[in-house]
């Protein structure tokens, strides 16, 4: 099933999950699977890691599972910077033995120790060359506050323009704490005429180092608010998860009491988090 379908009788519910690492047996993450399957998301998307992955659960297998097995559709997501053309037409293959029909198409993170390959500069490129090369959904990352490399807001938004005029049919954002910023971003959107879907991603506050390696990574802002709760319970990891996860269910009230398309919840391969969360949100989003 194309996702972008879904959006149709919004608001959308969709999970985040990841191959397990080396260092984790494979069986966790179908697992983890098994127990989200029980929340009824609406699609799960599988990231993948410019590290590569782990035979037997590699981001294709990981999306096979979840619609052959928990009837489920799913997302497999695609950096390119790492990437040739060839490369990629080899994953595209793979996507599609294993019956993948929707792909977050990403340009990756720059790691300082790995010079980029150059067929693919932007995700915008990977876009129109997987549209040229099939029939997949092909959805795209925002960020409402603006990704970090880029100068201001406006040319963010610019070039997220060009990934839509590619061949994305949705969005799913970055991280954020503050709605305000998402709503700010979902009015420029409109101004620069992106009309397609805009998913929120919701990454729940569950202890005081994740959040702290979140925010470094991509650079999103921490409300005062927020930072008041994370400064009460410094000393007190319990109560910072309980605020943390009432201050994501908060979030997704408010956004879905103010139109949004949906909601993505990273969860971080958690699936009591994400039943904490969706059990207190299901009689907003519909379900
Ligand atoms: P782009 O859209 O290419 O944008 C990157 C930067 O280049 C931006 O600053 C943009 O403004 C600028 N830019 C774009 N086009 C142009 C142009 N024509 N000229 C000049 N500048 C331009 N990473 C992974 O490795 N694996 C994952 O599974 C993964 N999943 C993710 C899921 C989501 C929902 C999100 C939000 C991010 C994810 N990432 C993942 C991280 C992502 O790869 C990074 O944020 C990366 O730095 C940018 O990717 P992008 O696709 O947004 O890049």
């Amino acid at each position: 099933m194309k996702v972008i379908d879904l959006f149709e009788s919004k608001p959308v519910l969709s999970f985040e999950v990841f191959p397990p690492k080396p260092n984790v047996p494979i069986a966790s993450i179908f697992q983890t699977l098994n127990e989200l399957k029980t929340l009824h998301p609406d699609f799960i998307s599988v990231t993948y890691g410019a590290g590569g992955s782990v035979p037997g659960a590699s981001t294709a297998e990981i999306c096979e599972t979840i619609q052959k097995q928990h009837g489920i559709p799913s997302i497999a997501h695609l950096p390119c910077i790492n990437e040739t053309r060839e490369s990629v037409l080899e994953k595209l293959g793979q996507f599609r033995r294993c019956g993948v029909e929707n792909i977050l198409a990403l340009r990756g993170d720059r790691n300082p120790e790995i010079a980029p390959k150059t067929d693919f500069a932007h995700a915008s490129v990977l876009i129109a060359f997987i549209r040229e090369h099939g029939t997949f959904d092909i959805a795209a990352a925002c960020y409402p506050e603006g990704h970090p490399e880029s100068p201001d807001l406006d040319t963010d938004v610019q070039h997220l323009r060009e990934k839509v005029q590619a061949g994305a049919s949705h969005l799913i954002s970055q991280l954020f704490y503050s709605n305000r910023d998402f709503y700010t971003f979902r009015e420029k959107l409109a101004a620069a005429g992106i009309g397609v879907p805009v998913e929120a991603g919701i990454m729940p506050v569950t202890s005081k180092k994740s959040i702290e390696r979140m925010v470094s990574l991509c650079g999103a802002s921490i409300p005062k608010r927020l930072a008041k709760l994370l400064a009460r319970y410094a000393n007190d990891p319990a109560s910072l998860k309980a605020a943390g996860l009432e201050y994501a269910i908060e979030q997704i009230l408010d956004l879905t009491e103010n139109g949004a398309d949906g909601v993505h919840i990273y969860t971080m391969n958690n699936p009591d988090v994400a039943r904490y969360i969706t059990d207190a949100v299901a009689e907003d989003l519909g379900r």
